[in-house]
């Protein structure tokens, strides 16, 4: 198990986490997350699990005026230029929201309707310290996701007595 700590400031940010090999698809619509519109958390409470492939903002076109999702795990996305992928970072560490839940929030105008913000506007969760470390996709129109940035964090061993914590 591994704990993030933030690269600014050393501090812990969250549980202790085990690895999973990928990505789980994310949950279905109709298995919605207590207490709130949209899907369930794609990862389960004390996971990790690194997205390989470039996940949130910037986006750019795609060439060729061609269609697909924006990133994993999403629909289309588009503005007057026409379809757009992600040409954010690789590599980002995605847990369930409620394993970091000391993070600060930052001004995000991607606020979505009901949940939370659409996760599309770049880091939008903070260390105490100040420095933005997390992205937090959690509008009913999307994946319910926390995304660490891999360059803001740094990940430690748990020791073992913390697995004994609640
Ligand atoms: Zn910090
Ligand atoms: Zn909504």
């Amino acid at each position: 198990m591994v704990i993030f700590h933030c690269a600014g400031c050393g501090e812990v940010l969250t549980s202790p986490l085990t690895p999973l090999p990928a990505v789980p698809e994310p949950q279905p619509y109709d298995q919605p997350r207590p207490g709130a519109r949209g899907p369930a958390a794609t990862i389960p409470r004390g996971h990790y699990a690194i997205e390989t492939e470039p996940w949130g903002a910037p986006y750019e076109p795609y060439p060729d005026n061609e269609d697909g999702p924006s990133q994993r795990r999403a629909g289309g996305k588009s503005d007057m230029r026409g379809s757009l992928r992600s040409a954010g970072p690789r590599g980002n560490i995605v847990l369930h929201p409620d394993d970091a839940v000391d993070l600060t929030m930052l001004v995000d105008a991607s606020m979505g309707c009901c949940g939370g913000p659409s996760g599309d506007q770049g880091l939008n969760r903070a260390c105490r310290c100040g420095k933005p470390v997390a992205t937090l996709a959690a509008d009913c129109t999307t994946v319910y996701e926390l995304h660490l940035d891999a360059d803001s964090v740094h990940a430690d061993k748990a020791p073992a007595y913390w697995a004994f914590r609640p």
